[in-house]
């Protein structure tokens, strides 16, 4: 499984979802042909993605939507709920718990910590706010698995070191800055301002394209 690139299981992610889309209109079967429209990918590249996850699709006939879905969810680790704490309780992380929908995908906001005392007690979606000191008992007591890492850039080093020395070994950065972490710890980016800078150069790109043009 530690085999499969990482572009691939972006994708995978995304074949996930044109699936959920396919069991909401009652769709049984599905083919390459049709993930690959949904997923804005071909579908040389579907059928090559998906033979990482074993064989369940038979020349000609297509993938059963189910079949797929539970081999997906399988090879994504989604077999079971996972506990998401957040970390940094400032503007970013009270929009997050206050997000409604995680849990819909078995993703349980069970933790919200912040090193401001001032942030202690506050009530924000189902939970209440901790302080970070209280971080090793709780991921313990609520067996928490992965965090949101909300605290600015300058704070982020030693918010995913609490973290990980409590226990945690997932954590999803918003902050803007690369953080190190030991074997068995994975972090994954979440980049806003970075998007927006892809964005604003293929806008440039355009932009200076047209300038040239007759
Ligand atoms: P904020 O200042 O409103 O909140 C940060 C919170 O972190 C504060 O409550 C602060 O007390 C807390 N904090 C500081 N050090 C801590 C520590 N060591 N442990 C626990 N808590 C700690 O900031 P924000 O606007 O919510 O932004 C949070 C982070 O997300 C920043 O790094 C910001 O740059 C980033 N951000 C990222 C994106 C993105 O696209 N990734 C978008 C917006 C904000």
């Amino acid at each position: 499984m530690a085999s499969i690139p990482t572009a691939t299981v972006g994708r995978l992610v995304t074949y996930l979802r044109a699936l959920a889309e396919l069991e909401e209109e009652q769709s049984e079967k599905t083919s390459s042909d049709e993930l690959a429209r949904r997923a804005q990918v071909s579908a040389f590249q579907v059928r090559k993605d998906l033979a990482y996850c074993g064989r369940f699709g038979t020349r000609g006939s297509g993938y059963q939507v189910a079949v797929l879905v539970r081999e997906l969810r399988r090879v994504l680790g989604l077999t079971r709920p996972w506990h998401v704490a957040i970390m940094g309780m400032g503007r970013l992380g009270q929009a997050l718990a206050d997000y409604p929908n995680f849990d819909q995908y078995d993703f349980l906001l069970r933790g919200a910590f912040d090193a401001d005392a001032r942030k202690v007690g506050m009530v924000v979606g189902s939970m209440t706010v901790a302080h970070v000191d209280a971080l090793p008992e709780a991921v313990t007591r609520d067996a928490i698995d992965l965090a949101f890492l909300t605290v600015p850039a300058g704070a982020a080093q030693s918010a995913a070191d609490a973290l990980i020395a409590a226990g945690v070994r997932g954590i999803l950065n918003f902050a803007p800055t690369m953080i190190d972490v030991p074997d068995g710890v994975r972090v994954e980016p979440v980049d806003f301002l970075a998007g927006l800078q892809r964005l604003t150069f293929h806008m440039g790109a355009r932009a200076s394209e047209a300038a040239v043009s007759p």
